[in-house]
């Protein structure tokens, strides 16, 4: 419904004439009984699945679907946003934020003065560790674009995982051992009951002094008060946050105003409609066929 139809719409209709599927496209309001598959915004506030009594799967248009995964009526499969055009947005954000901290651009973009300082010279990127927390879609594709930057990037994820150029590790020493690599450490997990608080007062005394922390995952995974003691103490150099416990960030939270982080207002990338119609209504066509959905939610781990 709303901004979601205008915007995918026309996308979804082009992409169902392309696929050759035989398929109509109803606002989910209309003839519950009659809909095979919900394409779903999770902030349209759909939450009572009972009534589409034949409903196949659900497609969420969003990649974190922490908002609907226990609804107790959506009984049938569904699946994450995996899309292009998001995938390639998150590349941008995460080595633009990496980038900006790695080669301190800070210095001189906010600090021209008249003064000619020209004394600090960085390392390069091939002598700046980065950890990557989630290998996932978006991960392991940010993983790769860093290492093609010349980053050695450690990187986290629940399985075992074999990625070209990323020493991979997992589980709990997995996590200890990546987090005192990572001078810039970048969060793209899911909000999970197991993410949940992740990065508190011990993980990050974990990390070497002086990291800086990119979170473009969920807010969830850090302990907002462990987080503003390190940079406080100096133990952490900048927090770039785009994702929050409670969003929109509320007015008098420390962290708009701290001079060691910057805030996003979850920005970092967005579906794009073009793509996901695409990639939605090719998933749906191929389930159709016969196929296995794709990129479907596991739902006792929560993602
Ligand atoms: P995926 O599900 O593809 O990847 C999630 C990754 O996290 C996987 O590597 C997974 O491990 C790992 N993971 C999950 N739980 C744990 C755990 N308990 N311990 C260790 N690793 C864990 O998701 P995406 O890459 O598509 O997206 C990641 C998140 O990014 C989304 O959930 C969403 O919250 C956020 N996001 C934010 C946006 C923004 O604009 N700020 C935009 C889009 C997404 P394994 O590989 O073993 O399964």
């Amino acid at each position: 419904g709303g901004d979601a139809w205008t915007d995918y719409a026309p996308h979804l209709d082009a992409a169902i004439a392309e696929e050759g599927l035989d398929a109509r496209l109803v606002t989910a309001t209309d003839a519950p009984g009659e809909i095979d598959y919900i394409i779903y915004a999770p902030d349209s506030g759909l939450r009572d699945f009972a009534p589409y009594t034949r409903l196949k799967a659900v497609m969420s248009l969003w990649a974190g679907v922490e908002s609907i995964v226990d609804t107790p009526s959506l009984t049938v499969p569904l699946c994450r946003m995996v899309d292009p055009g998001l995938t390639e947005g998150m590349v941008e954000w995460v080595t633009g934020h990496v980038l900006r901290h790695h080669l301190g651009m800070d210095r001189h973009i906010l600090g021209q003065d008249g003064v000619w300082r020209n004394e600090v010279v960085p390392p390069l990127a091939r002598h700046r560790p980065v950890g990557l927390l989630g290998l996932g879609a978006l991960g392991a594709a940010v993983g790769r674009a860093l290492v093609g930057l010349g980053f050695p990037v450690h990187g986290w994820s629940r399985s075992a995982k074999r990625l070209d150029g990323i020493t991979c590790r997992h589980g709990a020493d997995g996590l200890a051992a990546t987090l005192a690599e990572a001078q810039i450490l970048v969060s793209l997990l899911p909000a999970t009951a197991a993410t949940d608080g992740l990065l508190d007062a011990d993980a990050l005394a974990l990390l070497p002094k002086g990291a800086v922390f990119i979170n473009p995952g969920r807010g969830s995974v850090v302990d907002d008060a462990a987080l503003l003691a390190a940079l406080d103490a100096g133990r952490m150099d900048h927090a770039t946050l785009d994702v929050f416990r409670t969003e929109p960030l509320p007015a008098d939270h420390p962290f708009w105003a701290h001079p060691r982080v910057t805030v996003t207002p979850h920005i970092a990338s967005a579906t794009r409609p073009d793509t996901a119609a695409q990639s939605v209504i090719a998933n749906i066509a191929n389930h159709e066929r016969g196929a296995p959905l794709a990129h479907q939610v596991d739902r006792s781990a929560g993602y």
